[in-house]
């Protein structure tokens, strides 16, 4: 049995954590010895491995939002990996189930993702500790990985029942004071103000320029922007403000075939994203006047989605005004759009009517985001784009999109007089590029180190831009085999499949 603790937050001491862990030790070794669990789990030969990640309220905010399509600050999220009801696995387990890490053999179960400033303040409001607070909301989402339910018209009484018995057993008894489920109350950190307000998905062809409209309407480098395709990867959310309006743009990578399981994660979050939109766009290349057949599929799954669908006719400023009637004939063939509008992303053509044709379809509803919110993604999963679209931009189709950018560690100075968390001197980030090759490492670090300390140059370069103020960077080249296949380090590089 192992747990993994990764600590992304300050309001919870390296002491607090200690203590944490050895409690989450014990009860996952007691919970792995009751005979409800299923005995696969026990004689698998494998540890059993679980995650616990420590975050603040906006990351889980953002975790709630991206899986859950909730806008909420959570105690607590779990993501079960493996199909288990009460303990049972629903099916056998596979050999895909388990991970070879350094020759040792584990079995994930799957991530708690725990939010300790949610904890402090319910902690305090019950009038017990913080460590109880934890250990219990730790237990509570282990026994969800383990397929226990409390939700979904299930018994919630042997859940709760489970986790009390695991609670007292380890020394932690229940107090009259101690919740009995894990709030989960709304907060509503937005104004009352109406305005239209919704969540628009962006989908096309790699390469159309989804990217680039997102960067225009928020005037802020969100995602990456590059001529190789395929380069957004996970769904990225800029936001737009406007007296009357907020739309929420979730940006899709293009929908294609499947090949390997990044790609198949890239189509499930295109669908996923549709999904949960209230108005779908479909960008197309102004250029090519023929619908492809990825984007007949787009607008087909709009239909079926049942979602207003509108045709961008991007890069407009490339072709000649004759030439879009043609397209804008062969595309009305394959859909009911409610609109279709010819832009410019890249000069900032046509983007206001764009818009207005959105906001028409969205409905009259509180902000969801407060208005200087411009993205939910945090400085550190920027900052890791940022790097990224420098790594595709420096080493051509060399280097494929099989690298992912893991920021080790991110750490602000403040300056002496500060106000606020903005008013930093300095900003400290480690991070590592994980390749596939050892070829491809190489390629990356480049004679005498140039190519890497190029891409550091520029990237570095770009997020002092985000951050506004002196920033260190330190690259490194990791080569990890085989990755885009492995479901454990899709998960360790945030490309999770949505928990339902
Ligand atoms: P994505 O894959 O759909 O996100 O596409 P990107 O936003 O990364 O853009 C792909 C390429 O198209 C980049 O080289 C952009 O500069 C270019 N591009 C995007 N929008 C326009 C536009 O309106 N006009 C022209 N001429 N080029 C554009
Ligand atoms: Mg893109």
């Amino acid at each position: 049995m192992s747990i993994q603790i990764e600590n992304k937050t300050r309001s919870f001491s390296k002491e607090e954590e200690g203590v944490f862990l050895s409690y989450v030790e014990k009860a996952l070794a007691l919970l792995l010895s009751k005979d409800y669990i299923d005995d696969q789990l026990k004689s698998s030969g494998a540890e059993v491995s679980v995650d616990v990640r420590l975050v603040g309220t906006d990351g889980i905010r953002k975790l709630n939002a991206q899986y859950r399509e909730k806008d909420k600050v959570t105690d607590v999220l779990s993501f079960p990996i493996l199909d288990m009801t009460d303990g049972k696995l629903n099916a056998k387990l596979m050999p895909y189930d388990f991970s070879i890490v350094e020759d040792k053999k584990f079995l994930p179960i799957g991530d708690v993702v725990i939010c300790p400033e949610k904890a402090k303040k319910q902690a305090e409001e019950y009038g017990h500790s913080i460590e109880r607070e934890m250990v219990f909301l730790a237990v509570h989402s282990l026994l969800h990985l383990l397929g226990f339910d409390h939700e979904n018209g299930r018994d919630e009484d042997l859940m709760f029942g489970k986790q009390e018995e695991i609670m007292t057993e380890i020394g932690l008894p229940r107090s009259s004071d101690l919740p009995m489920t894990t709030a989960d109350e709304d907060e509503h950190p937005v104004g009352e103000m109406l305005a239209h307000c919704g969540y628009c998905a962006l989908v096309g062809r790699p390469n159309v320029g989804k990217s680039t409209l997102l960067n225009t309407i928020s005037g802020m480098k969100l995602a990456i922007v590059s001529h190789k395709p395929q380069t957004t990867r996970n769904n990225i959310q800029a936001i737009y403000n406007r007296d009357d309006a907020q739309v929420i743009f979730v940006d899709t990578p293009g929908i294609h075939k499947p090949q390997s399981k990044l790609s198949e994660f890239m189509v499930d979050s295109s669908f996923r994203a549709a999904k949960g939109a209230d108005v779908v766009v479909l960008m197309a290349d102004g250029r090519f006047n023929k619908p492809a057949n990825v984007e007949i599929r787009a607008a087909e799954m709009a239909k079926k989605l049942k979602k207003p669908l509108i045709l961008a006719v991007n890069k407009a400023d490339a072709v000649s005004k004759e030439s879009l009637l043609p397209l804008i004939a062969n595309y009305s063939k394959i859909a009911e759009f409610s609109d279709i509008v010819p832009i410019s992303a890249l000069k900032d053509d046509g983007v206001d009517e764009l818009m207005d044709a959105i906001i028409r379809l969205l409905p009259s509803q509180p902000r969801y985001f407060p208005i200087e919110e411009v993205t939910d993604q945090s400085e550190r999963e920027i900052a890791a784009e940022l790097i990224r679209e420098q790594i595709l931009h420096y080493t051509n189709e060399e280097i494929p999109h099989g690298t992912a950018v893991e920021i080790d560690a991110f750490e602000e100075d403040f300056k002496e007089d500060a106000v606020d968390s903005y008013d930093r001197s300095l900003v400290k980030i480690h991070a590592s590029i994980v390749c596939e090759r050892d070829s491809h490492k190489s390629i990356l670090l480049g004679k005498n180190g140039q190519m890497i300390k190029r891409i550091g140059t520029a990237a570095r370069e770009n997020i002092e831009k985000m951050t506004d103020c002196k920033v260190f960077l330190d690259l490194h080249v990791k080569v990890r085999k085989d990755w885009k296949n492995r479901q454990v380090f899709l998960d360790e590089f945030g490309y999770k499949k949505k928990e339902d």
